[in-house]
């Protein structure tokens, strides 16, 4: 999959469209004291009953996401290509 460094796209905070740049999505870090993984720890302790392992299908590929930097304002927002691939998108430069 081939995207264009330069694309028009929707921009919420301009509420119109903009000529936005494109770059590589990276997964940040887990933040160690949200809620989600303070939950998680607490299960794992063992105060919120038992849980059972949940087998999961494996997927084929994942959906491959971009983040979008407004010219105009500078804002990013992120996009996500609807398909499950295991091509990886490509910024042409
Ligand atoms: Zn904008």
């Amino acid at each position: 999959m081939k995207i264009d460094k330069n694309i028009m796209s929707y921009c919420k905070n301009c509420n119109k469209h903009t000529a936005n740049t494109v770059r590589n999505y990276n997964k940040k870090p887990q933040r160690g004291l949200s809620l989600g993984t303070r939950r998680h720890n607490r299960a794992i302790k063992g105060y919120v009953g038992s849980i059972e392992p949940k087998i999961h299908p494996k997927k084929l590929g994942r959906k491959q996401k971009v983040m979008l930097e407004c010219q105009e304002c500078h804002k990013i927002s992120e996009r996500v290509f609807g398909m499950r691939t295991k091509k990886k998108i490509e910024i042409s430069r």
